[in-house]
C-alpha cells in the first residue's frame, strides 16, 4: 500500500524530531512525523528528561531574556557563571577523553545558545534550574545558592513541559503527526532513500519522501545492549521510554549507513534500587539519586570503588551508573550523615532510606558486609583533612584513604548520626553509538560519501558522547541537529520540486 506523498518524513516524535519537523514545515516543506508509541506514551526519551540544556551564555545578563517573567525573580537569589563556548567543548570533550568528533561538538557548541532560543520563540518555556541539585529552603539567606554554569537553565515543568511546549507548536503548525506508526525499513532506490515502510496492525504502508531519522538509541532493548554494551547491561534498568528499540538504527546499518561513536558506552546514572524496571511517566526523572559527592558510596562488600567527589556531579553521574553496575548484585549504597542530608536532592522523597545511629548497625540492616563497612568508613574519617566544604564549587577537600579510591573534594568526615542509606542500582539513559552524520546532519554511508535523502539527528547519531557525558548535552546536540537535519531535508526536497522525490546525482 502507497500513502500519499510528503516533502520530509520525521520518524520519531521526541525533542530531536519534533525541532526538525517545525524547521523543515518552516522552511516550506510537507512533513509527516511517524511515531512507535501511542499519543498517550508520545515524548521519547525527552519526556523523561529533567530538561537541563547545556548552551553558551554570558552569565545573568544572556540568560535572562530567554527566561518566563516568573523565572526571572530568581536571578537575583542565584549565581551563574558565564559558560563559555571554550569551556562547554572542553568539558564535552574531557568527559569523551578526548574522542569526540571536533567538527560535530564545535557546531553543538556555537549553536546552542541560538537554538534555546528558537526554541523559546516557538513556545518553550525556561526557568532556572534551582532546586535541581539542593532544595535552595535548606540554604541559609547569607550563603550563595550558586547554580552550575553549564547546567544553570531547564524547561518549566522539566521534560513534560519541553514535550507539551513542543508538540503545541506542532499541533499549531498542523502538522501531521502519525502515533502507533513504527517504522520498519527504509526505501531505497540503490543507495539513495525515497522514504519510509511503516508497518501498521494490517500491513504495511510506504510514505515517500526526504527522510530525517530521529528515532533514539536502543537503550531500551535488552538484546542490543547485550550484543553492544557487553555482558550484565541486558539486566539494567532503563530510565526512559519502553520504545527506544534501536529498530531503525538497525535499518539503517542494513541500507548502507556507517556506524560512527561509542558502541560499546552509554549513559548510566545511580537509580533507586526499587525503581521501575523501565521508565514511568508518573515518575518520569525522580528515582535518579545525584547527590553522592556529600556521602560514601559503597558497594555489598562495604567497599568504596570510586572518587565520589572526582569533579562536579554533572561531569561524573553518566559514568557512575556504569560503575555500579560492575559491582556485586550491580548494586550500592550511599551514604550520608546529619551534616549533610539538608543537601540531598529533593528528589531524594521517592526513595525509602536505611537509617541507624551507628555504621555497624546500618551495615546489619542493609544486610551487607559491616565489619568492613566500618573499616571503610573509619579510614577514610582518618584520611580526611581540614579545609572549608563548600557544597556549590569543588572546595578542594580530599582525602586518600589507604587501599580506597582517593576523594577529590567534599571529603568530610562520616560521623554524625544517624546515619542515612539510599540503596542505588544502574539505570541506562541512552546509548552512545550511532550513525555517522556530517556537518548537515546527512548520514554518511560505509564508503564515506551521504546517503541522499537520509539525515539524522538526537540520540540516533554517534561520534558526540564517549564513556562519560556532561548533563545537558544530550537535548541540545538533538535539537542543534534537528533544525540542521530539517532545514536540509527541506532544501533537498525544494531542489526536488514537488511532491518529492529525491533527484538522483549531487
Ligand atoms: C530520566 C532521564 C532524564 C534525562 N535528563 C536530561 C536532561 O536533563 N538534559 C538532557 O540534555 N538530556 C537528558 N536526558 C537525555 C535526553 O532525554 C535524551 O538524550 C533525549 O531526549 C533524546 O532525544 P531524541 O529526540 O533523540 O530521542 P527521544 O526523545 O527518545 O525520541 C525518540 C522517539 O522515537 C520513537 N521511536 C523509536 N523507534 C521508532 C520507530 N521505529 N518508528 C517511529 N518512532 C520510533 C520513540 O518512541 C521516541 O518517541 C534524560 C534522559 C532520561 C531518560
Amino acid at each position: 500500500m502507497t500513502d500519499k506523498d510528503y516533502d520530509v518524513i520525521v520518524v520519531g516524535a521526541g525533542n530531536a524530531a519534533l525541532v526538525s519537523a517545525l524547521t523543515a514545515h518552516e522552511a516550506g516543506a510537507r512533513v509527516l512525523v511517524l511515531e512507535a508509541a501511542p499519543k498517550k506514551e508520545r515524548g521519547g526519551n525527552s519526556r523523561f528528561a529533567g530538561a537541563i540544556f547545556r548552551f553558551v551564555h554570558d552569565g545573568p545578563t544572556s540568560i535572562e531574556p530567554l527566561l518566563t517573567a516568573e523565572a526571572r525573580a530568581w536571578l537575583d537569589r542565584v549565581e551563574v557563571e558565564p559558560y563559555t563556548a571554550e569551556r562547554y567543548y572542553q568539558d564535552a570533550q574531557s568527559t569523551s577523553g578526548g574522542r569526540a568528533h571536533p567538527g560535530l561538538l564545535r557546531l553543538l557548541v556555537e549553536k546552542s545558545h541560538e537554538t534555546v532560543a528558537w526554541m523559546r520563540d516557538r513556545g518553550v518555556k525556561w526557568e532556572l534550574a534551582v532546586g535541581k541539585l539542593v532544595d535552595p529552603d535548606n540554604i541559609d539567606p547569607g550563603e550563595a545558592y550558586v547554580l552550575p554554569a553549564g547546567g544553570a537553565v531547564r524547561v518549566v515543568n522539566e521534560g513534560v513541559g519541553l514535550m507539551a511546549d513542543l508538540f503545541d507548536a506542532v499541533e499549531r503548525a498542523g502538522i501531521e503527526v502519525r502515533y502507533d506508526s513504527p517504522a520498519h525499513e527504509l526505501i531505497l532506490e540503490g543507495s539513495r532513500v525515497t522514504g519510509v515502510r511503516v508497518r501498521t496492525e494490517d500491513g504495511f504502508v510506504d510514505v515517500h519522501g526526504a527522510v530525517v531519522l530521529a528515532s533514539g538509541g536502543f537503550e531500551a532493548n535488552p538484546e542490543m545492549r547485550l550484543r553492544y554494551l557487553g555482558a550484565g547491561w541486558d539486566l539494567v534498568k532503563v530510565r526512559g521510554s519502553r520504545f527506544n528499540m534501536g529498530t531503525m538504527l538497525t535499518q539503517a546499518l542494513n541500507a548502507g549507513a556507517q556506524p560512527a561513536g561509542h558502541w560499546g558506552g552509554c549513559h548510566a546514572s545511580p537509580l533507586d534500587a526499587d525503581a521501575p524496571d523501565v521508565g514511568d511517566l508518573r515518575l518520569t526523572d525522580k528515582m535518579s539519586r545525584y547527590s553522592y559527592p556529600y556521602g560514601l558510596l559503597v558497594n555489598v562488600e562495604g567497599r568504596r570503588f570510586v572518587d565520589e567527589g572526582e569533579d562536579e556531579v554533572w561531569l561524573t553521574y553518566a559514568k557512575t551508573g556504569g560503575a555500579i553496575r560492575e559491582q556485586p548484585q550491580a548494586l550500592a549504597f550511599q551514604i550520608f550523615d546529619q551534616k549533610m542530608v539538608h543537601l540531598l536532592e529533593p528528589r531524594y522523597s521517592t526513595g525509602t532510606p536505611v537509617e541507624a545511629d551507628t555504621i555497624a548497625d546500618l551495615g546489619n540492616k542493609l544486610a551487607i558486609a559491616a565489619r568492613e563497612l566500618e573499616r571503610t568508613v573509619a579510614d577514610f574519617n582518618a584520611a580526611t583533612t581540614g579545609g572549608a566544604f563548600d557544597p556549590f564549587s569543588k572546595d578542594g577537600r580530599r582525602a586518600e584513604p589507604e587501599g580506597q579510591p582517593a576523594k577529590s573534594n567534599w571529603a568530610v568526615p562520616l560521623e554524625s548520626p544517624p546515619y542515612v542509606c539510599y540503596r542505588v542500582t544502574c539505570g541506562i539513559t541512552f546509548t552512545f553509538g550511532g550513525l555517522k552524520i556530517d556537518e548537515q546532519a546527512r548520514v554518511i554511508d560505509t564508503t564515506g560519501k551521504p546517503m541522499r535523502g537520509l539525515y539524522a539527528t538526537g540520540e540516533l547519531a554517534g561520534d558526540f558522547f564517549y564513556h562519560n557525558y556532561p548533563a545537558g548535552a544530550g537535548l541540545v546536540r538533538g535539537a542543534v541537529f534537528g533544525r540542521i537535519a530539517g532545514a536540509e531535508a527541506a532544501k533537498l526536497a525544494a531542489v526536488a520540486g514537488r511532491p518529492c522525490l529525491p533527484p538522483s546525482g549531487p
